[in-house]
């Protein structure tokens, strides 16, 4: 067996019922976008620190919620065992789940805190080399008053103490043993009721403990957002012997239309490819193949639509969209108004969101030679903020 060393126990029993949600389930099951506040936890946690995790908790939530943590973590060495009928029981089934790898130290934590950062962990580790306990702290800038009795506390007196907790194993491991039914509400109390005194650093005003459904704003500040970006091309030549017209983002104009299987509508094309760029998914003919009779002639707002209800299905949100259009003729610039209008309609964005600019290829190629227009668009997307 690997040499352990340090090791970490994780308190996920609480039953959070303060933190209401429409599944009813305890808080660090909740899932914020894709994950669970255990999973966002575990994400954020460098591998390197501990050598064993283990969790602690409720064995019809760890089926439900937690049996693929080990697959979506695999440079994490997670075991589970059951959680107690308070918070002392369940950190002591962690004690003695871990007795069998006997690890020279072990640092306790609630689930509920998912933002303690790689820092705080590895400074209680450094500080278990000199000390048998190590625990942190932060001081209120709050006035704190006993609203029973009506008197204010002197703010250097009080201290709020904080997970993770740190202990040399056979330490705490000794204090648990010898403290029965005691209820305790962290294990700090256990150790000091046997060894007298905690060494007590500074710990983290940003380590704040999900309580309340408020709290839940503390989630969102610290995720990171899913944004992504997508990039679409496409070019048509004009067909100089045709009398239809030309159809640019939607807009007829007045100006030899382009050859396609389609309508032909370059602006929407690359737009197209943009959002489908975005979300990882194929390219527009794909989707739309040229040598399926059914879009022949097509009016290529089909295909926009199609891609913008693929943005929705996925619950992305635009955030904008850049576009060019390259070409000799027709001057663009007058179109642009109801290109922009096109796109607030279709794509549900605001004008704000939209940037539609022109040019000309200099000359320079089929293009110059106003024997083809082109597009491109570059599309940025981001996921909705949503709890269960
Ligand atoms: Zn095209």
């Amino acid at each position: 067996m690997k040499n352990i060393s340090n090791s970490l126990i994780l308190l996920a029993g609480g039953k959070g019922k303060r933190l209401k949600n429409s599944k009813n389930i305890p808080k660090q099951y909740i899932n914020y976008g894709n994950s669970n506040i255990i999973e966002l936890f575990l994400n954020n946690l460098d591998h390197n620190i501990f050598d064993i995790i283990i969790i602690v908790c409720e064995n019809k939530y760890k089926k439900k919620y937690l049996s693929k943590l080990n697959n979506k973590f695999p440079y994490h060495n997670i075991h589970f065992t059951l959680s107690g009928k308070n918070r002392q029981e369940s950190s002591k089934n962690g004690i003695l789940y871990l007795e069998r790898y006997n690890p020279k130290k072990v640092l306790i934590h609630d689930s509920a805190r998912p933002f303690a950062t790689n820092k705080i962990f590895k400074r209680i580790i450094n500080n278990l080399q000199f000390n048998d306990s190590c625990i942190p702290y932060i001081k209120s800038n709050d006035l704190l008053i006993n609203t029973n009795r009506n008197i204010y506390f002197n703010n250097k007196d009080i201290i709020q103490i904080q997970t993770p907790q740190g202990f040399k194993f056979n330490k705490i491991k000794n204090a648990h043993k010898r403290t029965k039914n005691f209820d305790a509400k962290d294990d700090g109390i256990i150790f000091s009721k046997i060894y007298l005194k905690n060494k007590l650093i500074k710990g983290e005003k940003s380590n704040i403990k999900i309580t309340e459904n408020n709290d839940l704003i503390f989630l969102k500040l610290n995720l990171k957002k899913d944004i992504r970006t997508g990039i679409g091309y496409d070019i048509h030549r004009i067909n100089y012997n045709s009398n239809k017209k030309l159809t640019l983002c939607g807009v007829k104009i007045n100006h030899k239309p382009l050859i396609g299987h389609s309508d032909a509508d370059v602006v929407y094309h690359s737009i197209c490819d943009a959002i489908f760029g975005s979300l990882s998914m194929r390219d527009i003919g794909y989707y739309f193949n040229n040598k399926n009779k059914k879009w022949k002639n097509a009016n290529s707002l089909i295909f926009l639509k199609f891609a913008q209800e693929k943005i929705s299905k996925k619950n992305y949100n635009i955030k904008n969209i850049d576009i060019n259009i390259i070409c000799e003729t027709p001057k663009i610039n007058k179109y642009i108004i109801l290109m922009k209008k096109n796109l607030i309609k279709y794509l549900k964005i605001k004008n704000n969101q939209i940037s539609i600019k022109a040019t000309t290829n200099e000359k320079v190629g089929d293009i110059g030679k106003g024997k083809a227009i082109a597009s491109q668009s570059v599309i940025t997307i981001e996921k909705n903020d949503s709890f269960i």
